[in-house]
Parts: C-alpha cells; sequence; structure tokens
C-alpha cells in the first residue's frame, strides 16, 4: 500500500497562506469539492456523498446512515429552545434524512460536547427529548460520544435506517411530466423562528415581558418540535407506490427544488396557490408584513418530504391527505414559481448558504 507524505509538522499562520474564500464555494461548493475528491474503497458502499443518506448494500436491503451536527449559538437559542425539544428535534431531522431515501430508521448514535455550564438535570432533559423520539420512531439508541465544547453545546446525531432494494428513492430519478408533491404544510416552522426571535428581542429590552405566541401553537411547535415523515413512508408502502425522486425540506423549498433539479437534469414548475400552507402561518407572516412565498421558498426546518411521481400514480396519490401534489416536472432545466397573481418567478438559490453569510 502506497503510504500517504503528510511531511512533519512546521507551524503555519493559516490566515497568511494563499487562500481561496469558503465564501466563494458556499456550503453546497465544498460539499462538491470533498465529494470530487473522495475515493470509494469498497464496493458495498452504493452511494456515497450527495444525497440525504449514504447507501450501502446489506445483502437483502440497503442500509441508510445520516449525520447531522447542531451547534450552539449556530443552529439552536438556549434562551428559547427548551433542551427536552432540542433533543427530540436532533434525532427527528436525521429521521427525515432516512425518510427521503425512502427508509425507516432503525437506530442512532449520539454526539454531545458540553461544558460545565450544564447540569445533571439539564443533561436528563435532553435525553429525555432523544429518548421521546426514540419510542416515536421505534428506533435504539446504540451509542456515541461525550466530550468538553469550549464553545457551547455541540449535539451530532447519526441515523442508521433500512430500505428494501427494489424502494431506494433518490434525489435523481424525476422523469419529464412526473407530478411533484409535498407532505404536510410548508413555512411553518420558518415563522415560529421569526416569533420566538421575536419574543426573545422584546424579553430583552424588558425583563418583565412574558412570551406573546397565543394562537401561534402550531407554528412554534412545528420549529421546536418538527417530525421526521415516516407516516407517510409506512402509507407509501401500504399504497405500494415508490416516488421516483425524493428529498427532504429542510433548507427551504427553493433549495431543494434546485437540488432536485441539478440530480434529475430536468426543470420543475411549482403553483404557489397549491402549496398547502397552515392558517397561523399565514397569520404570521402577516404579522411580520413579509410575504408567504419567502416563508415556504427560503425559510427551513420544514422537514416536510418533496417528491415526485409517476402520473400513473396519480389517482393513488389523490387518496393521501398528507400529500399534496404543487407542480410537474418538464424537460427543460428552468425552475419556476407561478404566483397566484399568475405571474411566473424563476426559483433561485436563497436556501440556507451559511458560508456565505
Ligand atoms: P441534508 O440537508 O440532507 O442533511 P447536506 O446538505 O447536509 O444534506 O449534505 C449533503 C450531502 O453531503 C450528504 O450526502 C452529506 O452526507 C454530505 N456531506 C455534508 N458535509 C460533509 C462533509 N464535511 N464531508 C463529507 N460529506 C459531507
Ligand atoms: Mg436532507
Amino acid at each position: 500500500m502506497k503510504k500517504a507524505d503528510f511531511g512533519l509538522p512546521f507551524f503555519v499562520d493559516i490566515c497568511g497562506m494563499e487562500r481561496t474564500e469558503l465564501s466563494d464555494l458556499g456550503e453546497f461548493g465544498l460539499i462538491d469539492r470533498i465529494k470530487s475528491k473522495t475515493q470509494i474503497y469498497q464496493n458495498t458502499t452504493i452511494t456515497g456523498i450527495g444525497d440525504d443518506a449514504a447507501v450501502i448494500d446489506s445483502g437483502d436491503y440497503y442500509t441508510l446512515v445520516s449525520t447531522d451536527m447542531l451547534l450552539e449559538g449556530v443552529h439552536f437559542d438556549l434562551s428559547y429552545v427548551p433542551l427536552k425539544h432540542l433533543g427530540y428535534k436532533a434525532v427527528a431531522s436525521n429521521v427525515s434524512d432516512i425518510a427521503a431515501m425512502n427508509g425507516l430508521p432503525k437506530q442512532i448514535t449520539v454526539n454531545i460536547g458540553l461544558s460545565n455550564r450544564f447540569s445533571l438535570e439539564a443533561i436528563d432533559e435532553l435525553y429525555e427529548g432523544i429518548y421521546a423520539a426514540c419510542e416515536n420512531y421505534q428506533v435504539d439508541l446504540v451509542g456515541g460520544d461525550t466530550s468538553t465544547s469550549r464553545s457551547g453545546l455541540v449535539l451530532s446525531v447519526t441515523a442508521i435506517g433500512e430500505v428494501p432494494k427494489g424502494l431506494i428513492t433518490y434525489r435523481k430519478g424525476a422523469q419529464p411530466n412526473d407530478i411533484l408533491c409535498v407532505t404536510g404544510d410548508l413555512g411553518a416552522a420558518y415563522m415560529g423562528l421569526m416569533l420566538l426571535e421575536r419574543e426573545k428581542q422584546e424579553f430583552l429590552a424588558n425583563q418583565e415581558m412574558q412570551p406573546k405566541l397565543e394562537g401561534f401553537d402550531y407554528v412554534v411547535g412545528k420549529q421546536l418540535k418538527p417530525e421526521g415523515r415516516t407516516d407517510v413512508i409506512h402509507e407509501l408502502r401500504e399504497k405500494k407506490i415508490v416516488p421516483t425522486s425524493m428529498i427532504d425540506i429542510s433548507d427551504g423549498l427553493a433549495s431543494e427544488i434546485l437540488h432536485l433539479s441539478q440530480n434529475s437534469g430536468l426543470g420543475f414548475s411549482v403553483f404557489m396557490e397549491n402549496i398547502p400552507i397552515e392558517n397561523q402561518t399565514l397569520n404570521a407572516t402577516n404579522d411580520f408584513n413579509i410575504s408567504p412565498v419567502v416563508a415556504v421558498l427560503n425559510g427551513g426546518e420544514d422537514y416536510e418530504l418533496l417528491m415526485t411521481f409517476s402520473q400513473a400514480d396519480f389517482e393513488i396519490i389523490k387518496s393521501i391527505s398528507e400529500i399534496s401534489p404543487i407542480g410537474f416536472v418538464t424537460a427543460d432545466k428552468n425552475n419556476i414559481l407561478v404566483l397566484n397573481s399568475g405571474e411566473k418567478v424563476p426559483i433561485t438559490a436563497q436556501g440556507w448558504q451559511h458560508l456565505k453569510d
């Protein structure tokens, strides 16, 4: 075996080196670069970097692996996110990635980075949320790692799932004229975040204030405790239909449509009037004087599923109440949103590209 030459260590001024800014690539550009340099050594690795979960050949079925990291101050703010909800959400977001491959989760591992700022009671609360998710999704916590963090709480969950080989669904695979569908409703989690942030600012200005969130329990709940849509995966199996492509909506509808488009080499036409939006979400967009289009396209963390189906499955899709058709696939590469006014606007990348911020 050829040994890699790492050379001897020396002191480097990282900032003084010739450098390309990460912000020039963005998150997805960086992942593409890592992917392009990655060698595959095992013939059991069916799909590596680039989908919602890795796909590994386990004989009769595929094993799915997905991992996500949540950092305090980047992904969550403990002044309004209860630890129990955080634990639940960390598991649910990984379950969502397994569901996006048409799979079901089986096991999880949990890594935590902590400081002595946290008490035993606080960690118990975090794990109460993790255990509640384990029970709900029927997954087993089978390991993890515990370490010291000097920069806030770190929580990383890895989910392992399974899918029968014939049911695996990738981000690629959409065909022209396929029906584009979404589960549940969109934009709520983003508006929940806006409300929680607003209440935090009001509290900081006046500590006597208590949060005014009446009438917004659904949107706040969707932000703090989202669900991975394994219920829909079970229903698809019962009805014996398999999507032609699928992704979960973690970074906003626009970003996920562009992923499906890039992976299939096709275009998507989406009708705003068909996108399910809860009344509470609309009320919140009114309060903030922002367009529901923005909440749906660029808001994130809905953890709903975006998928395409062959026209032949249309009648069956109509019988599944949790799935709504919102558009169709086109042979060109144009991604277009048709507004309620009839105006057509291009769907562009405005999802969560934190390296560009
Ligand atoms: P998702 O939003 O579905 O979790 P991501 O955008 O985080 O997906 O990741 C897309 C793909 O890139 C996944 O296959 C993920 O495993 C992979 N990926 C992300 N970051 C890295 C990394 N630092 N090294 C290797 N693969 C990565
Ligand atoms: Mg995903």
